[in-house]
């Protein structure tokens, strides 16, 4: 085998690998029917106990994928060992990288797109607008680009900037996919978009 196509073998390898972790994701969320109760991306999403569940689900399936790197990591060991061995580095070396950046979460590195807490947040913020403390007397929070703000009164509840919630993006699926692959899912500060959008406050 020439040095090329070890090279094309590998490169091959370590895509397959970077892709197939982040498919459930890009794949299972976008769908229609996963996404009758939002208004489409990028409008801000009222809190609902719907929106709760839907971090939870988005938090179960990024560590699906975590589940899902394993199968390339074996499959690489096993192509390294008896198959073609660039191909399997190539596998082995994404999905390795996969597995321990997401390890670092454990070991106080950055925590997930989405969070448990992140679900009882929301959860607070929903409480708090039906209580007597609530911000103005009819609240509706709702969850922008860079926080959760009252639609009514326009003041800030909480400032956490929101992930990739899973609604099919307003740039198609190649470009917004594209960039979910180059953001994990974190929110991205747009600056087309969200600067406007939280700006006018
Ligand atoms: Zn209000």
């Amino acid at each position: 085998m020439s040095l090329f196509t070890s090279v094309i073998y590998f490169s091959l390898g370590f895509f397959i690998s970077f892709i197939f972790p982040r498919l459930p994701i890009m794949l299972i969320t976008r769908t229609k029917g996963f996404n009758t109760t939002f208004p489409a991306h990028p409008e801000p999403i009222p809190l609902s106990p719907k929106l709760t569940q839907r971090v939870l689900h988005m938090r179960m399936i990024y560590w699906m994928g975590f589940v899902a790197s394993t199968i390339p990591l074996l499959f690489g060991l096993a192509s390294i060992k008896w198959g073609n061995a660039p191909f399997g580095f190539g596998l082995w070396i994404s999905s390795g990288w996969f597995i321990l950046s997401r390890m670092q979460t454990f070991v106080g590195g950055p925590k997930p797109p989405w969070t448990l807490e992140m679900a009882q947040k929301l959860q607070l913020v929903l409480d708090e607008a039906k209580s007597e403390s609530a911000c103005c007397i009819k609240p509706s929070p709702e969850w922008k680009m860079l926080s959760i703000s009252c639609n009514k009164c326009g003041k800030v509840l909480e400032k956490i900037p929101r992930p990739d919630l899973g609604r099919k993006r307003k740039d198609g699926f190649f470009a917004g996919g594209f960039r979910l692959l180059l953001t994990d899912g974190y929110p991205v500060i747009d600056n087309n978009l969200g600067d406007i959008e939280d700006s006018e406050e």
